[in-house]
């Protein structure tokens, strides 16, 4: 028997309405597993784990076997000295005008952080507010990096930020070969006084760059790298390829903050780096 039209409605309705009602707790239980992971994340890379305060000085475990590298082949500076040599080659690079990008910037941006850092970010090149400040990785982006930075249980103090180009490409296109071919040798020098152990390269850029490979990050990533030999005594140094900042926040996602927090988590067990206590 055909059921009359008004019933097969009333049917009907009733059966989207469960669906409907299906749905909505399917999409509730979605979206509380999704707010759950966002707040998981920001907890991860937000201030949770900061204790009012500052942040606590992180717990540094001495590693059973030195990490063998290319520290042996370079002369070790004390801190101060570091630090003299850092001011002389920053000097140098305020009155750099080896390329065209020397006419344009408003500052040199050389970089900031400790001299004897054992752990480097290092980006492509300054933005405008880079310029404008004369310091890396300052803006939305830097904040964000800094963000970074403290869900290790680190503040931008204890490492050492800075781009392979000092100076800012005119609305920010990306630096031409022979403005990073002039700039090189200053990034070299600065992992030869620094001497880092461990070196994160934010995006493509830089990655592409300090690993001469077109290999995207995408699938560099997350995946222990190996500086090549780019300068005396620095083959060998460790990298971690990640995303860029300025990436994560246009593609804001708890995929993309994951992965990230995944990279940074590596350097810290690299590092012997314990996460700061939660409050
Ligand atoms: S980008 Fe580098 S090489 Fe070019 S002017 Fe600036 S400091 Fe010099």
């Amino acid at each position: 028997m055909v059921a009359p039209r008004t019933e097969t409605r009333r049917d009907c309705r009733g059966q989207k309405n469960r669906i409907e009602s299906a749905a909505m707790s399917d999409q509730a239980d979605r979206l509380i597993r999704v707010a759950e992971q966002l707040i998981e994340t920001d907890m991860l890379l937000g201030g949770e784990f900061i204790p009012a305060g500052g942040t606590p000085a992180p717990e540094i475990v001495p590693e059973a076997t030195p990490a063998p590298g290319p520290r042996a082949k370079l002369p070790e500076y004390t801190p101060t000295q570091k630090a003299d040599m850092l001011k002389n080659l920053n000097e140098e690079v305020r009155n750099c005008t080896e390329c065209q990008l020397g006419d344009s910037r408003t500052n040199t941006v050389f970089g900031e952080g400790d001299p004897g850092a054992n752990l480097m970010f290092v980006g492509e090149a300054p933005g405008a507010d880079e310029d404008a400040s004369g310091r890396p990785f300052v803006g939305r982006a830097g904040a964000l990096l800094t963000k970074m930075i403290e869900a290790m249980g680190l503040t931008r103090e204890d490492v050492f930020i800075c781009n392979m180009l000092k100076c800012r490409p005119p609305n920010n296109r990306a630096p031409g070969p022979q403005e990073l071919q002039c700039c090189w040798s200053f990034l070299v020098r600065q992992l030869q006084i620094i001497q880092p152990k461990v070196i994160v390269t934010l995006g493509n850029p830089a990655t592409h760059g300090l690993l001469d490979t077109k290999v995207g990050i995408t699938k560099l990533r997350g995946n222990w790298q190996s500086l090549p030999n780019i300068g005396d005594g620095l083959e060998g140094i460790d990298v971690m390829p990640t995303f860029h900042p300025a990436y994560v926040l246009r593609q804001y996602t708890p995929d993309n903050r994951q992965k990230v927090w995944s990279d940074l988590q590596a350097v810290m067990d690299k590092l012997g780096l314990k996460p700061p206590k939660k409050k």
